[in-house]
């Protein structure tokens, strides 16, 4: 290598790099540059050029120059307007500068010349490193970028392969900071692997960039070639005098007003789409249009305002409803949580009681006490999780669940929703996933995103109040009942149902049936004695179905026989409800024989049934009739087991069980009756029957009987009480261990009864008999 030193004028250069060889012109306009190149042209012509380390400085000092650049030949110079001076200069040698001397007028530095004297001496070396040149170059020119003529007839010899390698590093397309770097190698057999290594990572880029545009190309024909479809479509339907393009326009424009997530707004995008792209009257035309609606229906993010005050709320609640404390109490209670918290997960509510004691009304009264929408969703029958949660839209005739549906309904998303009748979901089907649909619905955790299968997007139910109503716990699943707040709603009293008459039912009635309430009265006893004989039930329907007759006569009365007023007595009732419907089972006229009166819960309420036992000669068979089930059957066979062991002390005849024949009937047969509770009464009627002893007319009892005579609690108190007390009873026996239940009940109730608690059936039977045997 040589090197020349010398004193030189120096040039910065501003994003742009010289190397040997490359003729290239550029402008010059600061006049530091300027009178560097003058000086220069009065000598030999030769001027260092390096790049400044940064483009955008002014004035660079030698620190913000590259120390390496290039010696160069100026083969003209051009004065252009404006001090622009226009230079052609053409690279000679890398050089070096070793040391700033002066930087006015112009930069001059001490300048080392270094000569690389580049060469490949092995040929077949210099071949091999030219075939690796020519693909690089191939490689590129397929991808788009191809090199002039002068570099391509440099790729045909070995020979030239030095000068081929510097022509692709002075023209390749590259940032000039990488060609300062190529400057900057000495080494000529590093600077071919520096060039072949860029030469290689430009292809990469290239084809890369090539994939991309490819890709973003076919998008943007597919959107076009659409887009042309499309409007070829709409001047289709035009001629046909069809205007389903309108229609995907206006339901997009309702899409984009729905208050709803990103999710649910793509996926309507997304059907609107596929809707007009079917002709209108294709059948998924229709399948397309329905989900649509019912998607643009679906309150996703629409919400009612509560109702936040307490007093109003409680003022509604004791309004509509007469008693029912609990409920009104629980409902002001989570209203005042959520007034304090501000939030609060709403609980549900699950009312069981019989039929008729209100429990749909009071839902429909909470949603007025709140302020919210109300929608009710009947439960009764339903035995497949389709319809909790719909059939997917490829389904003929798909629907979303009711759940959806109920939502739909409402309008809002946070409205009181009933689930009525709970525990009338079918579970005998194979399709018993419907509770589990259920359990989702209100389970806090899962009902976030609550999926139909209609909808296909998850819906929100967690601000949905949820109340469910139930005539009993016996059939629903534990975890269902595990997620719901149980508020039990009784049997009404003869009182509560005379209150709840006066109070709501007539005047509901009246204007129902367009009277005024002064063109009705209905005495107090009239009253008493509709619910008496003209209904048998635990909650008021019938009741109030039988006002409502009276109100319908009374209207014809009024307008076709001009009366004024109709009061209705207990003397003129037939008139208008007609006969007596129910006699009630009153207390026997007379004590009897193996004839006891035991006390029984049903759905309905309390009821009392009379339990006959004949003994006669036979071979020692047992039967017992009236739709007995298997449980009372069982609790029938302990007390003959009971009654045979103590029957030495009955003095019956030797061989007396296995010469007779018991049998033990519940009249009514119709209705169907299980449970242990007759176990007392059956003993009862035995032992009078064995000893000839009449039962006393006037008492009732109930309780669960072992073997051994012992007598063990049981339920329904309340009910069984209310119908002993309607039937005339005026003892009532009771197992010790339901004292307490007796104790809790109101004094309406329990007035004029008197209660025996019986811990064994020696307690009974000298109750219940009119005498206890000789000696005995
Ligand atoms: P359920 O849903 O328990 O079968 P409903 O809610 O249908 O009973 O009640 C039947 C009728 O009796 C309704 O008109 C209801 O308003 C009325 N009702 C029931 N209980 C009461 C009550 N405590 N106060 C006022 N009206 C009542």
């Amino acid at each position: 290598m040589n090197d020349i030193n010398g004193r030189m004028p120096i040039v910065a250069l501003r994003g742009l790099v010289i190397m040997p060889d490359m003729v290239l012109h550029f402008d010059v306009s600061r006049k530091k540059s300027a009178a560097a190149l003058e000086s220069a042209m009065q000598h030999d012509q030769m001027i260092m050029v390096t790049a400044q380390t940064e483009p955008d400085i002014e004035d660079p000092v030698l620190d913000e120059l590259h120390r390496i650049g290039c010696m160069a030949r100026i083969k003209q110079l051009v004065r252009m307007p404006k001090d622009v001076v226009r230079v052609l200069v053409e690279g000679k040698f890398r050089a070096e500068i070793e040391d700033l001397i002066a930087s006015t007028p112009f930069l001059l530095g001490d300048v080392i010349i270094h000569d690389t004297q580049d060469r490949v001496e092995d040929e077949t070396r210099a071949e091999a490193m030219r075939r690796i040149l020519v693909e690089k170059v191939e490689q590129l020119g397929s991808a788009g970028q191809k090199f002039g003529p002068d570099v391509m007839k440099l790729t045909e010899k070995a020979s030239d392969i030095v000068r081929l390698t510097n022509a692709l590093c002075n023209n390749a397309q590259m940032p000039w900071k990488e060609r300062q770097k190529l400057l900057e190698i000495f080494d000529f057999e590093e600077r071919y692997e520096a060039i072949c290594r860029h030469l290689q990572k430009e292809y990469e880029v290239m084809l890369i960039g090539r994939e991309i545009s490819a890709k973003v190309k076919a998008d943007l024909d597919k959107n076009q070639k659409d887009y042309v479809l499309r409007e070829q479509i709409k001047v289709i339907r035009e001629e046909l005098g069809e205007d389903t393009e309108s229609e995907a326009d206006e339901y997009r424009a309702q899409a984009d007003k729905l208050k709803c997530s990103d999710e649910v707004r793509e996926k309507l995008y997304k059907e609107i789409r596929r809707f007009e792209q079917v002709p209108p009257g294709a059948s998924e035309s229709v399948v397309y249009r329905n989900y649509i609606e019912h998607m643009l229906e679906m309150p996703w993010d629409k919400m009612t305002r509560d109702n936040r005050n307490l007093d109003k709320a409680q003022k509604i609640l004791r309004e509509d409803h007469y008693g029912l404390d609990k409920v009104k109490e629980r409902i002001v209670e989570y209203l005042a949580v959520r007034l304090l918290t501000r939030k609060g997960e709403a609980p549900v509510l699950c009312l069981v009681g019989p039929p008729g004691t209100g429990k749909t009304s009071i839902a429909r009264s909470i949603a007025r006490a709140l302020s919210k929408k109300y929608v009710r969703i009947s439960l009764g029958g339903v035995h497949d999780e389709a319809e909790i949660r719909g059939h997917r839209k490829t389904y003929i005739g798909a629907m979303p669940g009711r759940i959806a549906a109920a939502l739909r309904q409402a309008g809002t998303k946070n409205p009181v929703l009933l689930l009525d009748e709970i525990d009338k979901v079918s579970t005998s089907d194979f399709k018993g996933d419907t509770y589990s649909a259920l359990l989702e619905v209100l389970d806090g955790e899962q009902n976030v995103a609550f999926r139909d299968n209609y909808l296909e997007v998850p819906l929100d139910l967690s601000e949905v109040l949820f109340i469910a109503t139930a005539n009993s716990l016996d059939n629903v699943p534990r975890p269902l009942l595990d997620r719901m707040e149980i508020i039990e709603i009784n049997t009404y009293t003869l009182q509560e149902k005379l209150h709840i008459a006066k109070e709501h039912l007539i005047e509901k009635q009246i204007e129902a049936n367009g009277l005024k309430s002064r063109q009705l009265s209905i005495s107090d006893s009239a009253l008493q004695k509709i619910i008496l004989n003209y209904t048998r039930e635990a909650g008021v329907r019938n009741l109030e179905r039988c006002i409502g007759e009276i109100c319908r006569k009374t209207a014809r009365q009024i307008l076709q026989d001009g009366k004024k007023s109709v009061h209705v007595t207990e003397r003129n009732l037939s008139q208008y409800l007609g006969q007596v419907r129910f006699e009630y089972d009153t207390i026997l006229e007379k004590n009897e024989i193996g004839v006891v009166r035991g006390l029984a819960w049903t759905a309905v309420g309390g009821d009392t049934l009379s339990v006959e036992v004949n003994v006669m000669p036979g071979s020692g068979e047992f039967d017992i009739t009236g739709q007995v089930g298997s449980v009372m059957r069982e609790s029938a066979m302990a007390g003959i087991s009971y009654i045979r062991s103590i029957s030495s002390t009955l003095s019956l005849p030797d061989g007396f069980f296995e010469k007779n024949d018991f049998h033990i009937h519940i009249p009514e047969g119709a209705v169907p009756k299980d449970g242990p509770s007759a176990g007392v009464t059956m003993v009862t009627a035995m032992y009078s029957a064995l000893t000839g002893i009449p039962v006393k007319a006037d008492v009732a009892m109930t309780g669960e009987v072992t073997l051994r005579g012992r007598v063990l609690p049981i339920g329904g108190l309340r009910e069984k009480t209310i119908a002993a007390k309607v039937a005339g009873i005026h003892t009532v026996i009771v197992p010790e261990k339901n004292r307490r239940d007796i104790l809790e009940l109101s004094k309406e109730i329990t007035r004029d009864l008197n209660f025996v608690y019986a811990g064994t059936m020696a307690d009974i039977l000298p109750v219940a008999l009119e005498r206890m045997p000789e000696g005995k």
